[in-house]
């Protein structure tokens, strides 16, 4: 995870591992380095600009050139500004006190949501929670099937509704969820290859209709700036409460995870690490930025 992220800051860094005194240029070199390793991680460039900018701000203010390990200082620095980048942990989710609490997740096609729905649910379910899990995905034809499926290995309800449409199934679901007495719905909606208007309609609906209480997208790291694009254009649809960074246990290059926060507003939640049900984490942002710097 992070790998050429992680290569290019130790590059950087080894720019400040000089003995004697940390002159101007050296410093300049090395910042110029980091920002260089930023954009490569596919970071996106304005967030890069403001990081910058602080690091800078810091680095200078710390008097560096006195320092006897300037490495150190800049790490320290660094490291501090990549968890602010990320933004606050708060992997919580928030429960109605009267009634069934629905989430919805939402992402694009291949993002993760449905097996992010299933792990959600374990999550949920080993804190004492009820969940229900809702096929609302009716895009992709594999989709109910699957979650079906995760709902078998967890021993949790699944409900789907053939010949019906996303608002109807969401509908019936809150009416079978407090047949069933569960009180925490998961709605598995629908995702595209890229973010189209069709989509965006059929999800405003459900929204609509059904007032989920919170709503999550669900974000593939592995892609970078278009995930943050993606994250932007729901939000602006949806009005997201978080985000679950998806794939964090692949190659991603960290640009997903270090604009996302600050592009959108929205918070980090959870993070996916594998395909398994038991692979999500809640968000931990210093862990991260630990990784990041190895
Ligand atoms: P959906 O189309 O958004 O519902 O996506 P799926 O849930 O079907 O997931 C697409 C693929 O990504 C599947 O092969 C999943 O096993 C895989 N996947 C989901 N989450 C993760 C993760 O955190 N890490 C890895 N490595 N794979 C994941």
């Amino acid at each position: 995870m992070f790998d050429d992220l992680q290569k290019r800051l130790g590059t950087a860094f080894r720019r400040f591992r000089v003995s004697g005194l940390l002159t101007e240029a050296n410093m300049k070199e090395g910042l110029r380095e980091v920002r260089t390793a930023l954009l490569e991680a596919d970071v996106n460039f304005k967030v890069v600009q403001k990081f910058m900018d602080r690091v800078t701000a810091k680095a200078v203010g710390t008097q560096l050139i006195k320092a006897v390990r300037p490495e150190q200082q800049i790490v320290k620095i660094v490291h501090d500004e990549l968890i602010e980048l990320m933004g606050e942990a708060d992997p919580t989710v928030r429960f109605e006190k009267a009634g069934p609490t629905v989430l919805m997740l939402c992402g694009l096609q291949g993002s993760g949501k449905t097996t992010t729905c299933g792990k959600l649910a374990r999550m949920l379910a080993n804190q004492g929670r009820r969940p229900m899990l809702v096929a609302a995905d009716l895009q992709r034809p594999a989709a109910v099937e699957q979650l079906k499926v995760i709902g078998g290995q967890l021993n949790l309800p699944v409900f789907s509704e053939a010949n019906s449409n996303p608002v109807k199934v969401c509908q019936d679901a809150l009416v079978e969820a407090n047949r069933q007495n569960c009180d925490t719905i998961i709605l598995d909606t629908a995702g595209r290859l890229h973010v189209d208007d069709e989509l965006m309609a059929e999800l405003v609906q459900i929204e609509k209709k059904v007032k989920p209480h919170q709503v999550f997208f669900v974000c593939d790291a592995m892609t970078g700036q278009d995930a943050v694009a993606s994250a932007e254009a729901f939000n602006k649809a949806l009005e997201l409460d978080g985000v679950i960074l998806t794939k964090l246990d692949g190659d991603a290059r960290g640009g997903a995870a270090l604009s996302v926060r600050k592009v959108t507003g929205v918070p980090i939640k959870f993070v996916g690490k594998g395909e398994k049900l038991d692979q999500l984490d809640p968000f931990a942002p210093e862990r991260l930025a630990g990784q990041i710097l190895g």
